[in-house]
């Protein structure tokens, strides 16, 4: 890999939230045929990258839709990777001349911003939603387009959590380093100590609650990262009262804590559709309701109760193909699904929307 890759692939990882794009196109990958499969990706960089290496063993058409550069998940929460992503590429890359069949494969991911129905309408062409990850493709296609149960689940494990602690960290790091140096223009007590200070506290309160997010007790969110950080807080001031004995550190680690704290457990809010805050709905369910006039609307949105009504289930089983806590399950008995475990529901809102008899709601 040359340098202007190796840098591109960097900035890729590092600035994700900022939209890494690359160019919506149509890429062949080994020798496509007529009858090959069409694979449909958001245009952010590192997706695209670990899309391409999960296809190299296949001879397949990948669709690279608009989604202004965002992942697919959050392209597909936040409005990004969409119905008219799809149209769009579809009208503008010419796929419509290079295969007889009419099926895309768009990841699972990208459910809770598409219409398959208004695609099918609009382009003649169907909809399957694949696996979740794309190391995972190939299976799939081995396994003649059909799903495996955990190749529809979202997990986040360690290597996960510290990928995302490495972005906080990264981001964190340039600004509180700019902060920082120009602050010491003006306060020269400042100094190259004190600053590794406050990249030392940067790492911890960074990283230290991302490695033990599963063992908070709270489901999610913002009242998780809090709690470790007041602690880590705590922790700080003892440790210079007690053992360091300097009130400029004291004072300057408490100031550099809090901030970083309060960054974390603000940002923390939507840093994967999986992480919502949850200190909305705790405080709704204690009566917080009353003030809502206080807090407005949008703070005190509890996480909802995903309900089936299940008579009007028309068992076309969408729900089960999207959902990435692999919630429901098909009963033969009757032909509709169950919704088991309603309370992992994480409120992707993939089956609502996607639902063909519109018997699901979040309430
Ligand atoms: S049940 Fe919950 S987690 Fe599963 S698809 Fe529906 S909204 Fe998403
Ligand atoms: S998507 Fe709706 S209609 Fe289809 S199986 Fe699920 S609950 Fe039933």
């Amino acid at each position: 890999m040359n340098l202007k890759k190796s840098l591109k692939l960097f900035l890729g990882f590092f600035l994700r939230w900022t939209g890494f794009p690359v160019e919506p196109t149509l890429l062949k990958i080994g020798n496509p045929t007529k009858e090959s499969p069409v694979f449909v990706t958001c245009n952010f960089n590192l997706t695209v990258k670990r899309v391409l290496k999960a296809l190299k063993d296949l001879d397949c058409y990948l669709l690279i839709a608009p989604s202004n550069g965002i992942n697919v998940w959050c392209g597909a929460c936040g409005d990004d990777f969409h119905t008219d992503s799809v149209l769009s590429i579809i009208k503008t890359s010419g796929i419509d001349d290079l295969v007889e069949h009419r099926t895309l494969i768009l990841p699972q991911l990208s459910a809770p911003g598409m219409d398959p129905i208004s695609i099918k309408k609009k382009s003649g062409w169907n909809v399957k939603f694949g696996p979740v990850y794309a190391k995972d493709i190939y299976s799939y296609v081995e396994n003649q387009f059909n799903k495996s149960e955990s190749q529809r689940i979202v997990r986040f494990p360690i290597s996960k959590r510290l990928e995302m602690a490495s972005l906080y960290f990264f981001l964190l790091f340039l600004l509180t380093s700019a902060v920082y140096w120009i602050v010491a223009i003006f306060l020269p007590i400042l100094n190259l100590f004190l600053y590794l200070d406050t990249v030392l506290i940067l790492i911890g309160l960074i990283y230290g609650p991302m490695l033990i997010l599963p063992s908070i007790t709270w489901k999610t969110g913002k009242l998780k990262i809090w709690i470790y950080e007041v602690i880590a807080l705590s922790l700080i001031i003892l440790f210079n009262l007690f053992i360091r004995f300097d009130l400029l550190y004291l004072i300057w680690n408490i100031v550099a804590s809090l901030l970083i704290s309060l960054i974390m457990a603000e940002d923390f809010h939507g840093l994967t559709p999986i992480f919502k805050s949850e200190i909305g709905a705790k405080i709704w369910k204690k009566g917080g309701d009353k003030m809502r006039f206080l807090f407005g609307e949008y703070k005190l949105q509890p996480y909802g109760q995903i309900t089936l009504e299940r008579d009007k289930c028309i068992g076309c089983k969408v729900c089960i193909e999207v959902c990435p806590r692999n919630l429901y399950a098909f009963n033969k008995d009757d032909d509709k699904v169950d919704l088991r475990n309603s309370e992992k529901c994480i409120n992707c809102n993939a089956c609502v929307k996607r639902c063909l008899a519109q018997c699901l709601e979040i309430k």
